[in-house]
């Protein structure tokens, strides 16, 4: 059974089967090293100068997350902003771009302000209304659409298959946020997008403890090289002991996000019938407008993300998150344990997120747990 046969699963829990041909560990080694030898003749044969352009503990991770996502090519990047932003500083500016509503905060904040500054246009619309796609897109003049799906924090599912043909057809590139659908669950590059982003802060690293950052490529191509060019001169690259830390992480990728789904379903069934919850929000969840699409778009579950609107609004929402126990009243997502936010206070004016909304990463712990401690709370707030 050759290695191409393997279940995405086996991939991951392997990270390829790499192991090290000097010594036949299990573990690559971590390479701290900031420079590398030349040859006598002056050359690099052996293909690295320098620990800002790349660095071989880079290898097994990138070519993991690129069999995950069936791409041509993987970018560890510092982060998921500055994966994110390279592509959009990756374009010239008075290029134009078509980016979502409701997404990402801190990403809709830098469209907003330094990417406009900078000469980019943007324009936000709502992913959800293709019409409103095929009219926001500029033939010859767009040159990317960016979407996030599942969105926060709302937990709305873009179509990824329409979205693509609308933007190729129009001449621009596509660049899903796949950050809470994880390679798990979906895998944009299969169903027409260019780019997939991570911020691998969040399931590909999975434990709370690495700020990172991924893209994968379809293909190789001039837009694609300047991403590559970009994160050498902007430095924006992982420091090897975090690179170490996200490939360990990544083994353990499927069970995790398994773990998740199936918590996250059974607490947004429970928080439906719970008589402080106003609304429920999660595409797993049938009556929802968008759980057709999502069966469609997601397999194996729905993600780890859900919202609640609290009746009694945003007083009763912060009380709610004062009184969890168990859940830690956090910001971030995609680690083993559960976190709670108040989304609003986090975004502040000009956001699209009601003040009533909770924001709930669902981790890996019981799920009875999880839910006796949010009725708990629910019934204090
Ligand atoms: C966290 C997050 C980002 C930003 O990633 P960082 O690693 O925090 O820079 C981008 N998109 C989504 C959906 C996120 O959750």
């Amino acid at each position: 059974m050759g290695k191409k046969d393997w279940t995405p699963q086996t991939q991951a829990a392997q990270a390829l089967g790499w192991t090290d041909a000097e010594t036949g560990a299990v573990v690559l080694p971590v390479h701290p090293s900031t420079t590398y030898l030349r040859d006598e003749d002056n050359l690099y044969r052996r293909g690295r100068q320098y620990a800002r352009a790349d660095n071989p503990s880079f290898d097994q991770p990138q070519a993991l997350l690129s069999a995950l996502e069936h791409g041509a090519q993987a970018l560890i990047f510092s982060s998921g902003m500055a994966a994110a932003t390279s592509c959009f500083l990756a374009l010239h500016p008075g290029d134009h771009v078509v980016v979502p509503e409701v997404m990402y905060w801190s990403l809709r904040a830098w469209l907003k302000s330094y990417a406009q500054e900078w000469g980019l246009h943007v324009d936000g619309v709502d992913m959800a209304n293709l019409e409103a796609v095929r009219a926001a897109l500029k033939p010859g003049l767009t040159k990317l659409v960016w979407i996030e799906t599942p969105s926060n924090p709302l937990w709305q599912i873009t179509d990824i298959a329409a979205v693509a043909e609308l933007a190729h057809g129009a001449g621009a590139q596509l660049a899903v946020d796949s950050t809470c659908a994880t390679p798990v669950l979906t895998r944009p590059l299969t169903l027409g997008a260019d780019i997939v982003m991570h911020s691998a802060t969040k399931y590909l690293n999975g434990h709370s403890d690495v700020i990172a950052g991924a893209l994968v490529a379809k293909t190789c191509d001039d837009y694609w090289q300047r991403i590559t060019s970009l994160r050498v001169r902007l430095g924006s690259v992982l420091g090897p002991f975090e690179t170490y830390l996200l490939t360990r992480g990544m083994r353990t990728l499927f069970v995790r996000v398994q773990a998740a789904c199936a918590n996250a379903l059974k607490i947004a069934l429970a928080m439906r019938e719970n008589p402080h919850v106003a609304e429920v929000l999660y595409p797993g969840l049938v009556h929802r407008p968008d759980h057709a699409l999502a069966t469609r778009q997601m397999q194996g579950g729905f993600g780890g993300m859900l919202s609640l609107r609290v009746k009694g609004g945003e007083a009763a929402a912060v009380r709610t998150a004062a009184a969890v126990r168990l859940w830690k009243r956090a910001t971030s997502l995609g680690g083993v344990e559960s976190l709670i936010e108040h989304r609003g206070s986090v975004e502040g004016a000009g956001s699209p997120c009601p003040m009533d909304l909770l924001r709930l990463s669902v981790g890996i712990e019981t799920a009875e747990d999880l839910i006796a401690d949010l009725e708990q709370a629910l019934a204090a707030g």
